[in-house]
């Protein structure tokens, strides 16, 4: 704003100081050339309603500069032929400038659509596209970003494996498209207890999920877990299977590691992972922490 008001006033003096010229110099000789260098200049200002009150202005101003040569008795057709070319040089200045604002601001359109869709683009690759989390692919980056600057801070990283309880069964029953309902309410159930903006929720395949809390102990680890449990028992979503409660229930895995080198990824995966075959094996519908390794 301060750099356009600059400019407004730059072009003024410059207008009014070439007018004067025009009116003490024959024929204005060079006037039209000095008129489109300031709409040269104005066109900084990146609007075009200005450029065109400047062309308006120096047109008024030329036609004026005409009348005064004339009255100093040059000769009309002389100053009529000298005030047309300098008129065509600066409505010529003037479209070209507009012409090359608008390819401009078409440039600049056509780029803020492509970053749009680019945006669009890059969340269609790294979300899953019926609970709205990360996907696998996201969560492979995330993890691996994580654990490399856990191991920078020598900080603890956990990972919760979250598998949805005897769900063929409730898919056997109730049809896919209720599994796929009952799918989402999980995942939203799950993300309703993360809290840190670096914490993760992603869909690790079917019915299972994972969530990866960077800078987490085991004991907040835990707690998170315990919180995605009783979420989803909340929902109380009935199942077909005489489960306790009759609802659809989760099982989770817990593992925490302080990692040393990036190379301890596949260990704090492998570790989730068997708790969950744990809980599982010990009834499911519960939280097996992996043992400190
Ligand atoms: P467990 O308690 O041992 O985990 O038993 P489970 O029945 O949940 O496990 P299993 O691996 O036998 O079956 C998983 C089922 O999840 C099989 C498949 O029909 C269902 N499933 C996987 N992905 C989707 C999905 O995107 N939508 C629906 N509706 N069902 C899915
Ligand atoms: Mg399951
Ligand atoms: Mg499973």
């Amino acid at each position: 704003m301060k750099s356009m008001l600059g400019n407004l006033v730059t072009c003024a003096v410059l207008i009014l100081v070439i007018f004067l010229f025009d009116l003490n110099v024959p024929l204005g000789i060079g006037i039209g050339a000095l008129y489109a260098f300031v709409i040269v200049l104005g066109s900084a200002s990146e609007s075009p309603r200005m450029i065109h009150f400047y062309t308006a202005l120096c047109s008024v101003l030329l036609i004026f500069g005409a009348y005064i040569h004339q009255e100093r008795l040059v000769p009309w057709s002389i100053v009529f032929i000298n005030r047309s070319i300098y008129l065509a040089l600066i409505w010529g200045t003037s479209a070209l400038i507009t012409r090359d604002q608008k390819s401009r601001q078409l440039l600049r359109e056509r780029d803020s659509q492509l970053q749009r869709l680019n945006a669009q683009l890059e969340e269609l690759v790294t979300q899953d596209h019926l609970t709205g989390l990360a996907n696998r692919r996201r969560f492979d980056q995330e993890l691996d970003r994580e654990l490399r600057r856990c191991v920078r801070d020598l900080r603890p990283i956990s990972l919760l494996m979250i598998d949805v309880d005897f769900f063929k069964r409730y898919n056997d029953h109730f049809g896919h498209q209720a599994g796929d309902e009952c799918l989402a309410r999980i995942a939203a159930a799950v993300k309703e207890q993360l809290h840190r903006p670096a914490d993760v929720a992603a869909r690790y395949g079917g019915e299972e999920f994972a969530v990866i809390l960077p800078e987490t102990e085991r004991k907040d680890a835990e707690e998170i877990a315990e919180a995605i449990q009783s979420q989803v028992r909340e929902l109380a979503i009935p199942h077909c299977k005489p489960l306790p409660g009759g609802i659809v229930t989760v099982s989770t895995g817990v593992a925490t590691i302080t990692p040393k080198n990036s190379a301890e990824l596949s260990a704090l995966v492998e570790s989730a992972d068997r708790a969950l075959y744990e809980a599982k094996r010990a009834g499911r519908n519960q939280i097996v922490v992996a043992a400190i390794t």
